[in-house]
């Protein structure tokens, strides 16, 4: 007979362990967290750049944190090792390089499948996060400059020319940090940024005064081609130029295939539905994090859906 878990998470960012750690610690006892990463928490791993300060209160969003996840102001690197220890400390039972396909209810009990596994839940807590899938612009990138073409920073190498592309705080404190390294263009459709903590704003325009980076805003890109191996960039404003690699931070989307193999049902503006206590049209199925905030998620706010989804389902026991 096949184990029925208590709680089956799926996602393990913020949002998966916060439910993990919240769920163990208020005695519900079995639990598995499945994760397609190598290791939790990838969008960070992935998206945050070294060093990154990272913001509890992220963007000016203040959340009143309530249960056992203390998680405050720090790094990537020391938000990484918080949740590290939090899942050694409470012994979280882990699935990792599990990719969940689809959920399926029959008789009142999940039915998880990956792409190797399956395994059976009474509850199911939805946290993959928005990431998994970055928004990507609406012109075409030609195949042959794809590799010129990024998401994240991995692949940027020091001395580059590089375009970097969004409005956002992820935008700015790549433009920031790369500027230390490379030759940097920030490009924003809008004519004045209005999405920027205080700190990346200042930095911005103290780094364009002194001529770190270069502020492109008020303009939007009408496509990419491949120019020798490069990539020209043709503007809305008449102009093109030349990079030697462009860096879309233009945030994720709402992975809605995914979401409805797993029975979640969406309103007529592609938001998944869940009621107060982030419980979707299936009972027993909840949304937790940046699937379940139509924009400007955060740590803290994946924490809180967390705490608030464990205890609504230990009252409905
Ligand atoms: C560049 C950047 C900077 C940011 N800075 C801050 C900051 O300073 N402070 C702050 O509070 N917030 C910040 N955020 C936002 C914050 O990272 C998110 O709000 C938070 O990570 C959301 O947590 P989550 O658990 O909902 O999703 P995620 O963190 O995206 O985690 C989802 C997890 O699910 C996994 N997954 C996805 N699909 C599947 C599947 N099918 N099966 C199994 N696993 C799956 C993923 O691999 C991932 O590990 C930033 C975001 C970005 C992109």
């Amino acid at each position: 007979m096949q184990q029925v878990y208590d709680l089956i998470i799926i996602g393990g960012g913020p949002g998966g362990i916060g439910a993990a750690v919240e769920a163990k610690v208020l005695g519900i006892e079995s639990i598995l967290m499945i994760e397609k990463g190598d290791n939790h928490s990838q969008t960070i791993r992935k998206f945050y750049k070294d060093n990154k300060r990272v913001d509890k209160d992220y963007k000016g969003v203040v959340i009143e944190l309530v249960g056992s996840v203390d998680f405050s102001d720090g790094t990537k690197e020391s938000t990484l090792n918080y949740f590290d220890s939090l899942l050694d400390n409470d012994e979280i039972d882990t699935a990792f390089n599990a990719e969940v396909e689809s959920v399926i209810k029959d008789n009142n009990i999940f039915r998880i499948v990956t792409s190797n596994a399956g395994y059976t839940a009474k509850n199911v807590i939805v946290a993959i996060g928005t990431m998994g899938k970055p928004n990507k612009p609406s012109y075409k990138i030609p195949p042959s400059i794809k590799e010129r073409v990024n998401f994240n920073l991995d692949k940027c190498i020091g001395g580059e020319k590089i375009l970097l592309v969004g409005g956002g705080n992820s935008a700015a404190e790549y433009a920031i940090e790369l500027s230390k390294t490379n030759i940097v263009t920030l490009n924003y459709r809008q004519t004045k940024f209005t999405r920027l903590n205080e700190v990346n704003e200042k930095t911005l325009l103290e780094y364009n005064g002194q001529e770190k980076l270069r502020l492109r805003l008020g303009t939007d890109i009408l496509s990419l081609e491949n120019e020798n191996g490069l990539v020209k960039v043709e503007f809305n404003d008449g102009y093109y130029t030349i990079y030697e690699r462009v860096v879309y931070a233009i945030g994720g989307t709402t992975p809605v295939d995914f979401l409805r193999k797993c029975g979640i049902t969406f309103d007529d503006k592609l938001m998944p539905i869940f009621d107060e206590n982030y419980e979707s049209e299936q009972k027993g199925l909840y949304l937790a994090g940046d699937i379940a905030v139509k924009s400007g998620g955060s740590i803290a706010m994946a924490l809180s859906h967390a705490h608030h989804i464990i205890n609504h389902i230990l009252k409905n026991k």
